[in-house]
């Protein structure tokens, strides 16, 4: 029999259902292997009282719901009640928030059972995980890697089988760009899908939650259970749920279009990841698609972009961390310096790099030169997508532009480390559903992937297509621990 943790959602919710086995073992079964694999640093707290109370009520409940007894880990960046809630930044310190995040309640809610709060970048800035207070996390592929960011720890809990599925947050790629190096599916929705409320904030106009799984199915499993209308957050789209499980059920993808963007041939991307993207495109066209070049104009101005609108936001919010309200306080003899001694040790250098390019490019002199223009060029960019949806259904694009890199690679130069947000920033400024998917292995033995895109709402589209790919690819390599 396959062991608990291999399982996928779908197939712990039948042996649930069959009884076959209880949310108590399942919960138990993972928290033997989280024991097991603590050099990993995926998880940075375990709650084993919550997730067995929670599997408890859930078997006594017959496993209702759409995650009855599902074990699942949460990134460190949802507010989750009376539990470490930190973002990885040392200037939350020993913060317990006093309310849960509408999306960790709305999984609550269908059944779900926490496992624990994972790693990741210090406030979900950066792509390695490198940026963290709690330390690196280990790529379960090969420990001398990383498992990408900033949703580094979901990632890595998810692929060695850790939880059976992971929920992340996505402002540049921070789900997409660790599932592809780690070999799991991960999914951003459409801007407003999911609520921001309890999460805490990098870029307002870009962070979405979403779900990373272990497949295509399940990602929608997980997103129809945390996404939906939410007053408490004003961007939150006010639409009834389409049937995401449905729709990924759902692989036909006959005379489906798919355009491939010229613009994303960027010079010097390995020939292994160009190979991959060809091959996604065949493996589409074999299942019925039909294969469209398309161009994406502006997309070669979406990562300097980005990296002014992103920082640009962070500064703003992260305003709030002043050592007075909550988290890390550092005496000075007076108010300032209180507040200078705190932001200086709590922030890491990378979050201090953002605020400072955040401030400068919103500075009076530097605001229309900087911010503003980014804003016109992010309406350039989403413009362009409007046009490709009139002729094409989905978009197929590499998920990065390289596989999963060495830890100590990267660290020392900050721009190497933005390069790997090259595929996946256009359709956050967008605020476009997209989902990365495993695809292939590299010379290396590690994993590869590929990222669809499709227009704004239309997840259903997106979870056909990519449940097509998903089957004709047959990705099933897993890493070796
Ligand atoms: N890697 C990108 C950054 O550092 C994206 C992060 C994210 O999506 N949270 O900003």
């Amino acid at each position: 029999m396959t062991k608990l943790t291999e399982l996928t959602i779908e197939k712990a919710k039948a042996g649930l259902q069959k009884k076959e086995f209880s949310a108590v073992e399942l919960a138990q079964a993972h928290l033997d292997a989280m024991a097991k694999n603590r050099d990993l640093n995926a998880y940075i707290v375990e709650t084993p009282e919550i997730a067995l109370a929670q599997a408890a009520a859930a078997d006594k409940n017959g496993n209702k719901g759409l995650l009855g007894g599902i074990p699942i880990a949460v990134k460190d960046l949802f507010c989750t009640k009376g539990v470490h809630s930190q973002s990885c930044s040392k200037i939350l310190k020993d913060f317990k928030p006093g309310y849960e995040s509408t999306v960790t309640a709305n999984m609550f809610a269908q059944g779900a059972v926490m496992l624990g709060k994972t790693n990741m970048d210090e406030m979900a800035m950066g792509s390695g995980n490198l940026n963290s207070c709690y330390g690196a996390v280990l790529n379960p592929w090969d420990k001398e890697r990383v498992p990408g960011g900033s949703s580094g720890g979901s990632a890595a809990a998810v692929s060695a089988n850790l939880a059976l599925a992971a929920l992340g947050s996505d402002t540049g790629g921070s789900i997409r760009q660790p599932a592809a190096f780690v070999g799991i599916t991960g999914m951003k929705p459409t801007y407003g899908r999911c609520s921001r409320w309890g999460m805490i904030a990098f870029a307002s106009s870009l962070d979405q939650a979403g779900p990373m799984a272990k497949t295509v199915k399940d990602t929608a499993i997980l997103l129809q259970a945390i996404a939906g209308y939410d007053a408490k957050d004003s961007t939150s789209t006010n639409l009834a749920l389409p049937d995401f499980v449905k729709a990924a059920s759902d692989i036909n993808i006959k005379g489906k279009k798919i355009g491939i963007p010229k613009e994303y041939r960027v010079e010097g991307t390995p020939q292994e990841i160009t190979e991959l993207w060809d091959k996604g495109a065949k493996l589409l066209k074999e299942a019925g698609a039909e294969i469209v070049e398309i161009s994406l104009p502006h997309s070669k101005y979406a990562l300097p972009c980005y990296y002014i609108i992103a920082p640009a936001e962070a500064s703003s919010n992260l305003a709030r961390y002043d050592g007075v309200r909550y988290g890390l306080r550092v005496d000075g003899n007076t108010l300032d310096e209180m507040y200078e001694n705190t932001r200086a040790e709590g922030f890491g250098a990378e979050v201090k790099r953002r605020i400072m390019i955040g401030t400068y490019v919103l500075s009076a002199g530097y605001f229309d030169a900087y911010y503003k223009k980014a804003q016109r060029v992010r309406y350039l960019i989403a413009q362009d997508f409007i046009n490709a949806f009139e002729k094409v259904d989905a978009i197929l694009t590499p998920t990065t532009p390289t596989e999963a890199f060495k830890i100590n690679e990267k660290v020392k130069d900050p721009i190497t480390m933005y390069l790997n947000d090259l595929f996946t920033v256009a359709a956050s400024l967008a605020g476009l559903p997209s989902l990365a998917l495993p695809i292939g292995l590299s010379k290396n033995g590690l994993p590869l992937g590929l990222q669809l895109i499709t227009g704004t709402l239309q997840e259903e589209k997106l979870f056909n297509i990519a449940g097509a790919l998903e089957q004709a690819a047959n990705f099933t390599a897993r890493p070796a621990i």
